[in-house]
């Protein structure tokens, strides 16, 4: 017998046939003896029907009934689970997040879960009852409904079996696994058995849409086992665990990309201290994320210029806010480009071995390609790029690691 925490997305549960589908895995589960607690997201597009509402009302509104109206669409899909469960003979009952409860911070919008209070949920699966639970959403200080950030629910199922101490995660989504990099663009594309926690941390952080980053940044710190599969098919999916849990480590893992990403040039800054602290200062600010950052030597002793990179959604409001900075640290041109892409190689091996970055380097070389900023960590090698070249980046990549499949 083991305790699994199940979680479907809003695909897997896009339609009452779909959840009857859900509900035939969960009996499957909970028939092989196991202990069974779901979570589910809303149905597919609900929770964008339910934000668009709230930005109907009021452009600028009160985060907290925001949370209010969008962690409704979970509780449907939870009382829809459990009805269909009921219907096939399977002991289940819903919980919303403020049931259990959940508890989280007061940033309604994009809460933190700080603690789950699993007494009721484990009485419950004690008497074979499957529990049935609204992903997304928890109880703020206050006595308030929050949510956990978009895509939150799959935070919400890893801190369940955390808290649970479950012997798996399964998280059933619109994809089957993970790959080595993106199939839509690839077509040699493989699925992995296995990835590490750190490997997916950084996938997830480049762009690779699988799995919420902070549910992976969760999954790593309690050492929960996560599984990545489909609903809509008896196939295995990618294992997300730790390092030692694979025996055979592939140099690079995956090849990941982000096209959300512009590139500003600042032009002629003084090189002096204090002014990166000027320049980055009133950007942390106004909470935009700085990615990459390169400053290159100076020539003359006294200006140097200075290249990072933010969001695509933040480019304009960077440029705001470095010009209203002007007159505190000086600049001779602004040179803002939004038409680039960030390729990453990504791999516990890297740690290891020499010689990744390049390969990296040669590859594109070799494709013509002009690699215009480069950043490293210790499992990650990232270039920016021109944009048009992405699809040849990757298939060159793909090949060059050795990721094709056979
Ligand atoms: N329903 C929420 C969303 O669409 C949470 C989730 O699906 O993970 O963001
Ligand atoms: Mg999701």
């Amino acid at each position: 017998m083991a305790r699994i925490v199940m979680k479907f997305g809003g695909t897997s549960v896009a339609d009452v046939e779909k959840i009857r589908n859900v509900a035939r895995r969960v009996k499957r589960e909970s028939e092989a003896g196991n202990e069974v607690a779901v979570v589910v997201s809303a149905m597919s597009g609900v929770t964008n029907q339910l934000v668009a509402y709230v930005n109907e009302a009021a452009k600028l509104h009160d985060a907290a009934e925001y949370d209010a109206v969008v962690a409704t669409g979970e509780q449907v899909t939870i009382g829809l689970l459990a009805i269909c469960l009921q219907e096939m003979g399977v002991k289940a009952r819903s919980w919303t997040g403020w049931q259990i409860p959940v508890h989280t911070d007061a940033t309604h919008g994009k809460a933190r879960i700080e603690s789950i209070d699993t007494s009721q949920i484990e009485a419950c699966m004690k008497t074979g009852e499957v529990a049935v639970v609204a992903g997304f959403q928890g109880l703020a200080p206050g006595n308030r409904i929050s949510t956990l950030g978009r895509g939150g629910s799959d935070t919400s199922a890893v801190a369940l079996a955390a808290a649970l101490h479950a012997d798996r995660c399964d998280i059933y989504t619109d994809v089957d696994g993970v790959y080595t990099t993106d199939p839509r663009i690839v077509k040699a594309a493989r699925k992995l058995d296995r990835i590490t926690y750190e490997e997916m941390l950084e996938l997830a952080s480049v762009g690779a849409k699988v799995l919420q980053t902070r549910s992976v940044e969760m999954a790593m710190k309690h050492h929960v086992r996560v599984q990545v599969l489909t609903s809509f098919a008896d196939i295995p999916g990618t294992l997300v665990c730790d390092e030692d849990e694979i025996v055979e480590k592939a140099l690079v893992s995956g090849i990941a990309y982000s096209r959300d990403e512009a590139k500003i040039t600042l032009v002629g800054v003084a090189d002096k201290p204090g002014v990166a602290a000027g320049i980055f200062g009133p950007l942390a600010d106004a909470a935009i994320n700085v990615d990459m950052i390169v400053q290159n030597v100076s020539h003359d002793g006294k200006t140097t210029d200075l290249t990072f990179t933010v969001g695509t959604a933040d480019l304009e409001k960077t440029k705001k806010v470095i010009n209203d900075a002007k007159a505190a640290f000086g600049f001779k041109e602004l040179i803002a480009d939004g038409n680039v892409v960030k390729v990453s190689v990504i791999g516990v091996g890297m740690r290891s071995h020499a010689g990744v970055a390049l390969t990296m380097f040669r590859t594109l070389a070799e494709k013509g390609i002009n690699i215009q900023v480069i950043s490293t960590s210790e499992i990650k090698v990232s270039v920016l790029i021109s944009e048009e070249y992405t699809e040849l980046a990757l298939r060159a990549l793909h090949t060059a690691f050795e990721l094709d499949a056979a």
